[in-house]
């Protein structure tokens, strides 16, 4: 028997918390610290399972075992397309019955809808019902839509005279490297490794904070950032013409100590430093948007959402503000664009090796960030630190971040979709928050033709891997129906006992691995005299 010792409180605080415990112990066994609960139901015998699964969350901050696993899927995506040196195969499965059966109903809709507005008579039914089929469509499984979403606007795309002219060559749809060989016959395929940055915004020191934050250029600093995936796409695009193949990437964007992003590239093949500084030169994005120098509404007086019409108008005089599409249609041809993105002269190329130490450090910068958002990871440690970040979110916080965002009203323009409630410096879009650095796209670019595969095919090897090497049956998915477990269920568990659960689970599971592993290691060694 235990009998209780008399403590002091002191003593009490410093015991560890058994909560705290049971989650220090799931995220070092690799356990799901928020798992998901599901209901499994075998259709033919009707037997029930409660199955945890883990919630996948890629930010550390939230869920660091699920993060750490998303990243270690990127690092093998990233290294298995990388010096591939065959074409990988992507054929689309041809489509289903049903998916034909729903083209042929949406092609015949959009006959008689063509139809009833060529006589001038009302389509509203038949739009309703092409909607309803367009989202069948997509829940069938079929890729992308039928039409464009919205016709695309011609606009004047003249090249500015200070962008270095490109020999252009057809690409074609190679997308492995060149093979190199030594006079001694050995052949091997480089693959490269890129950094490219944003240009200068003024001096900035070793912590990356500006020598003189009131000459730094903020402004073009926040729109460097808001359009940066824009600029990349170019960039690859100028790359591929340039090189006349179908070049394939791997890239991840990531903050720099002055909080600008830059972006860490595996490229397949290689390409000479000098051509690279010619792309890079060459290539800009024009950003042809309303101009909004002059701040038209500001503090309290904002312009006002009118029901009857859906617009918003001017606070004293009652005019309807114009809309996005005639702010765009103002833009003449001699007006510049709103913002010419580029990247900086300075970039770092190296050649790396398949397989190489090289390889796996590249691997190990293109992954290094992913699990922390752009905005944390780099910790303001000094004032000037911290006046920085400041300033940038100042600078993107009435930068308009897309055609939707409530920050044009501020310049008298309506936004694309404009609705009640939009007020310029409170724009919800991702780009204005802090944790985002003005970069609201995606952290991960993979070119499609990259593994070949899409990261639930990474994922899926991953699994058959596992089950091979525990040698566990393989379960077909068809035997079983799914449902989440809510709160009021009588089956729920709340979490602290599901955190029980995996972290059983996880110990069970490794310790099954290992052994696995073990017996495989004995298994490929050279048979000897002991051996059965
Ligand atoms: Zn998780
Ligand atoms: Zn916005």
């Amino acid at each position: 028997m235990v009998t209780a010792r008399r403590t002091t409180r002191a003593e009490r605080m410093a015991a560890p918390l058994a909560r705290q415990v049971v989650k220090d112990l799931a995220a070092e066994h690799g356990a799901c610290l928020r798992p998901v609960q599901l209901r499994r139901t075998e259709i033919d015998t009707g037997h029930v399972e409660q199955v945890l699964i883990p919630c996948g969350h890629t930010l550390a901050s939230v869920c660091p075992s699920c993060a750490e696993r998303a990243r270690i899927l990127r690092a093998a995506q990233c290294r298995e397309g990388w010096h591939l040196d065959q074409e990988p195969v992507i054929d689309p499965d041809p489509a289903t019955e049903e998916q034909r059966d729903l083209i042929t109903d949406r092609a015949e809709a959009q006959e008689a809808r063509d139809l009833l507005a060529s006589a001038g008579l009302d389509v509203g039914e038949l739009n309703q019902r092409i909607g309803d089929m367009d989202e069948e469509i997509t829940d069938s499984g079929l890729r992308g839509n039928v039409l464009p979403a919205r016709p695309r606007r011609h606009r004047s795309t003249r090249r500015r005279q200070d962008a270095a002219p490109l020999p252009r060559r057809p690409v074609n749809a190679r997308t492995v490297g060149k093979t190199y060989a030594t006079p001694d016959g050995k052949t091997f395929r480089p693959s490269l490794f890129v950094t490219l940055t944003c240009p200068s915004y003024g001096r900035v020191g070793e912590d990356g904070a500006p020598a003189d934050p009131d000459t730094y250029d903020y402004t073009r600093a926040a729109r460097d950032a808001l359009h940066f995936a824009a600029l990349f796409d170019r960039f690859i695009q100028n790359l591929r013409r340039f090189t006349g193949y179908d070049l394939q990437y791997f890239a991840a964007i990531e903050p720099q100590r002055r909080l600008a992003p830059h972006i860490h590239l595996a490229i397949r093949g290689t390409i000479s430093r000098q051509e690279l500084r010619e792309v890079i030169a060459a290539t800009y994005h024009q950003i042809w948007w309303p101009a909004t120098q002059a701040v038209t509404y500001d503090g309290g007086h904002l312009p006002v959402w009118d029901q009857h019409t859906s617009t918003y108008l001017d606070p004293d005089t009652g005019e309807v503000l114009p809309d996005w599409d005639q702010a765009l249609d103002a833009i003449g041809d001699w007006d510049d664009p709103r913002h010419v993105a580029r990247f900086g002269a300075r970039f770092d190329a190296q050649g790396v090796l398949a397989g190489s130490r090289d390889a796996s450090r590249c691997i190990g910068y293109l992954t290094k960030y992913l699990t922390k958002h752009l905005g944390d990871c780099h910790q303001a440690a000094t004032d000037s630190q911290a006046d920085h970040a400041a300033r940038l979110a100042d600078a993107l916080r009435y930068e308009p971040c897309s055609p939707t965002c409530a920050n044009w009203l501020r310049y008298g323009i309506q936004p694309r979709n404009a609705r009640p409630g939009l007020r310029p410096g409170a724009c919800k879009g991702k780009a204005h928050r802090r944790e985002y650095l003005g970069y609201a796209g995606r952290r991960v670019l993979v070119s499609r033709k990259w593994s070949g595969k899409t990261l639930a095919d990474h994922r899926a090897d991953r699994r058959t891997w596992l089950t091979c090497t525990l040698g566990l049956p393989a379960t077909d998915p068809a035997r079983y129906t799914w449902e989440p477990v809510k709160p009021g269920d009588p089956d729920h568990m709340p979490n602290g006992q599901r955190l029980l659960h995996v972290v059983a689970d996880r110990i069970q599971w490794q310790t099954a691995l290992d052994l696995a592993r073990r017996r495989a290691a004995e298994t490929d060694l050279p048979a000897t005299g002991s051996a059965a």
